[in-house]
């Protein structure tokens, strides 16, 4: 009895049980050296984990050694002023992030004593973090075997199991992470993470995985039928909006450039702008434009065309250059070294100013 029994459990394992050892043993020779990674503090955690979203690891490095300088910890997050915040965020996007953070550092302050909530179901109360940041969070930092599932491991699990669901579908990733949990080793913390820097580093995107080197080859569906340019099934079924502009790069004599500030609410809210309009001008209609704002400037000079993704919306900028008579108050007229220091300009509007 006591045999049929063992011979039940051994047929009710997870096959997913046999990636456990390899990819630990790989990702402790393999895992790359980060900042965040040196403390493995939640709050060195968690900046930095909002901060990789839809940004590269290179690119958020610089910004969070900026960030952590000058906000080493929960208490000064919770007391900076909304603008320096952003000008700090300032090139990794997403600003409504930023602006979570602090809320969830004022709420972590006054609730928790400024100490991080330690557990899963605490840490996804907190404003702007999800499924993914408090499993990270609370498996990294405080070993909870809880799943933290990014793209990055959607892919490897994909690619690992031959799972054809669309992995862009809620219910794609709440079946991954469901899965991940029943086989989730002691070491939490570590099998998440090395899960993502096996996609990061080795499972890549597109059909260019390095199965030759990767330590999970014996145990991939993906690798033995050659069915890594197929998965994962990524089907977008989000209608993207488009939104035409002008966007004005007004200089002055004095080497100075207009901005405004940008509406408190929706895209961009709290940021800096260059004088922008939602529609695609000629020439001439800029010209009328300016004037309009009540600025009398030289022939315009077009800059050409860009284009700027947001997650739903696509902005096609047109830009014109003009050399203004005179300052009005109706702008902010700043130095380059003024626009660096003190003021938030997201990167769609960067792409002109090269034309300073
Ligand atoms: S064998 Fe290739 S496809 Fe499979 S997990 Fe490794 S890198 Fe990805």
């Amino acid at each position: 009895m006591e045999q049929e029994n063992n011979n039940l459990n051994e047929e009710k394992k997870d096959p997913l049980v046999e990636i456990i050892d390899p990819l630990l043993e790989w990702f402790e020779q393999n895992k790359r050296s980060f900042p965040w990674r040196e403390v493995q503090q939640p709050y060195h955690v968690w900046i930095s984990e909002i901060m990789l979203q839809q940004t590269r690891i290179e690119a958020v490095i610089e910004h969070y050694n900026r960030f952590m300088q000058e906000l080493p910890d929960i208490g000064s997050l919770s007391r900076v002023s909304e603008e320096r915040l952003l000008k700090l965020w300032e090139g990794l996007g997403y600003y409504s992030r930023a602006k979570n953070l602090k809320k969830a550092a004022q709420v972590i302050m006054e609730q928790y004593d400024g100490q991080m909530p330690r557990t899963y179901e605490q840490l996804i109360t907190l404003a702007g973090i999800g499924e993914y940041t408090a499993g990270a969070i609370a498996s990294f930092c405080f070993g909870e075997k809880v799943p933290a599932v990014d793209g990055n491991v959607l892919r490897v699990l994909a690619r690992l199991t031959g799972d054809r669901e669309n992995v862009l579908l809620p219910q794609t990733k709440k079946a991954a992470a469901a899965r991940l949990r029943s086989i989730m080793p002691e070491q939490a913390g570590a099998f998440n993470e090395a899960i993502m820097e096996l996609g990061e580093t080795v499972c890549l995107p597109g059909g260019v995985p390095k199965c030759d080197i990767c330590p999970l080859k014996g145990q991939c569906t993906a690798y033995r039928e050659s069915l890594t340019a197929e998965l994962p099934v990524r089907i977008k079924v989000m209608k993207r909006k488009t939104v035409h502009k002008t966007i004005f790069l007004l200089c002055s004599e004095d080497n100075r450039i207009a901005i405004e500030k940008r509406q408190d609410k929706g895209l961009l809210a709290g940021m800096y702008q260059l004088p922008n309009t939602d529609r695609s001008l000629s020439p001439d209609q800029a010209d009328v434009h300016l004037r309009e704002w009540g600025i009398e400037a030289e022939k315009g000079e077009y800059l050409g065309e860009a284009k700027h993704m947001f997650t739903h919306i696509d902005w096609i900028m047109r830009g014109y250059r003009f050399c203004i008579r005179q300052k009005n108050d109706r702008f902010i007229w700043v130095t380059k070294d003024e626009l660096e220091r003190a003021y938030a300009l997201p990167t769609a509007f960067r792409v002109f100013l090269n034309r300073w």
